[in-house]
Formats: structure tokens, sequence, C-alpha cells
């Protein structure tokens, strides 16, 4: 490509709300075969709300909702807000938490009013060894309802099954159709359990499915996106999602998303809306079209 057609088609993505921090992402887009996308807060809104608190026996509602909000409270993740909201909302307070730790892609724990209190996905449980049999049954029908299951445990005995859910983003469903129009398969990373992950990609059509990712291993689920040397492009907005954007054959961040994703990507688009994406795939087709 000569530097004006380059320079042609990055002002017109501009225009576009679509941003090239490099140049050659404008020829390479062009050569993806998979376009891989983060779920939360890429694919929906990343504003997830608090759906179920089904309390365990020798439990309370009130009890187990102030504990672990406190406990969010101290908490980045978007799952934390939604606890915290719902406490609020219920007009339930926050106590002191001491020995706060967070175990990324696993939850958070520490002591509240003397208690020793666990939040996080079933595998956080299982590692403390919380016995979830008893649930499992309930988790998978609250995953197939596409909600995202977690759980509490206080003092070491299980006190809540939880279920957060986050909205599809309005926008979503025509980028997806409009990228398998451009002949491109689509694929969906993610560190929700496998259920959840699967019902969401069947409402929206997406072909391809790796869940239950450490937040580490999103560069390995690319290079597993890339068996017959098919070409990957990413798309994210998480700090987890950084190392995954370098590792694409192109690199894409939400403009919505954090600092340290943007600053990894080839491209930026300016908006939260994903139909960004098929429109810089066709720019950068038609844009090497034009100088052939
Ligand atoms: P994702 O961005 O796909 O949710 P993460 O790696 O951030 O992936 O988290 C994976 C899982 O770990 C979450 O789906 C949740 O079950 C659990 N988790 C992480 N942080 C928290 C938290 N603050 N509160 C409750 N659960 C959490
Ligand atoms: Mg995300």
């Amino acid at each position: 490509a000569t530097p004006t057609s380059i320079m042609v088609g990055t002002g017109r993505a501009a225009e576009l709300g679509i941003l090239f921090r490099k140049g050659e992402a404008l020829q390479s887009l062009r050569e993806a075969d998979v376009v891989a996308l983060d779920k939360t807060g890429t694919l929906t809104k990343g504003r997830p709300e608090l759906t179920d608190l089904i309390v365990q026996d020798g439990f309370t509602r009130q009890e187990v909702l102030g504990l672990i909000a406190s406990l969010e409270a101290l908490s980045e993740h978007p799952i934390a807000e939604a606890i915290v909201s719902a406490a609020k909302e219920e007009g339930i307070g926050s106590q002191t938490v001491s020995a706060f730790q967070a175990t990324p892609g696993f939850g958070i724990e520490g002591t509240v009013n003397d208690r020793k209190v666990l939040v996080g996905a079933d595998r956080a449980l299982r590692k403390a060894g919380v016995d979830l049999s008893g649930v499992s049954d309930k988790a998978a029908t609250l995953g197939d309802e596409g909600k995202s299951p977690l759980y509490a445990a206080i003092d070491g005995k299980l006190a809540a099954v939880i279920a957060v859910s986050d909205p599809i983003k309005d926008t979503t469903p025509a980028a997806i159709k409009a990228l398998h129009a451009l002949g491109l398969q689509v694929a969906m990373i993610t560190g929700d359990n496998k259920r959840t992950a699967n019902v969401i990609a069947r409402q929206l059509g997406i072909d391809e499915v790796v869940a239950e990712v450490l937040p580490e291993g999103k560069v390995d689920a690319v290079k597993r996106l890339r068996t017959g040397n098919r070409k990957i492009a990413f798309i994210g907005d998480g700090i987890n999602d950084a190392p995954a954007l370098t590792e694409a054959d192109v690199g894409l961040a939400v403009g919505t998303g954090t600092d340290i994703a943007i600053e990894s990507a080839d491209v930026v688009l300016m908006s939260g809306d994903l139909n960004g994406v098929p429109k810089a795939i066709a720019l950068s087709k038609a844009t090497i079209r034009n100088i052939k």
C-alpha cells in the first residue's frame, strides 16, 4: 500500500470513529479469518445486575448481602458494583473489612465482622474446599438462563448461590451479522462459565466459544483459535485483554475500555459500538483494492 492510500484510508476510518494507531493494521485487518471478542464489556454492556441471591439454610439474606457487599465494596470487578448497589437498594449498610484479597479470575475474600467471607466463581470455592455438589443443578439452571452464577461462603460454609446478568449491547447483534456477511468466523473468549457463555453465543450466532479462561489464559485462547494458520483479530476492553490484543494478528480495543487495552491495540473503536469492527475490515479491504 502506498503511504497516500493509507492516509486516505485512515482518514476515512477516523470519520467513522475508528482510530488506526498503526498504519499496518489497515493492511493486516483485511487478512483476518476469525474475529474473536471478549464477552464482558465488549459484547455486553459490562454493567451486570444482581438477579438471584439464593440463601442457604442457616443464613439470612440481610446477613449474607451485608457481608458480601462489604467485601465487594473493595473490588473493582463489574460484578462488585452489581452486589454493592443491590445492598444499597435494600438499605443494608457496609461493614469494615480486613485481610481483603482479590484473586483475578477467581474472586475475592476477606474478614468482615470476624467472619471469613469468600465470593467468587465455582473454582474459587472448590479451591477453598467448599462443597458445591448440592447446588450444581441450580447453578446449571442459572447458566442456561444466560446468567453468570457465583457463590458466597461464610466461615467455610456455602452461604448463597448468586447470579448476575449482564445485558448484551443493543448494537452487538447487527455487528455479528455484518462480520458473518463479510465471510468471517466469530469467536468469544471469556472467563465466564461455559453454560452462560454458550447461551449468549447461541443468542448472537457466535460460531466458537472459549470459556472459563483465566485472565492470563487469553493469549493461549488466541493461539488456539489460530490453528490452521487462521489470522485472528481480537477485540477487548479490559486489563486482562491487553496481552491478547498484543498477541492477535490485529488487536482492536473498545474505546470505552481501560487505558492499558487501548495502548495495547492496533485499532481503537472510539465508541463501544462493535459495528466499527466490520466497518474497519470493509474499509481495509476497500483501501487495499484501490491501490492494486
Ligand atoms: P470476566 O471478565 O469474564 O468476568 P474475570 O477473569 O474477571 O472474567 O472473572 C472470572 C470470574 O471470577 C467471574 O466471572 C466471577 O465468577 C469471579 N470473580 C472475579 N472477581 C470477582 C468479584 N469481585 N466478585 C465475585 N466474583 C468474582
Ligand atoms: Mg471485558
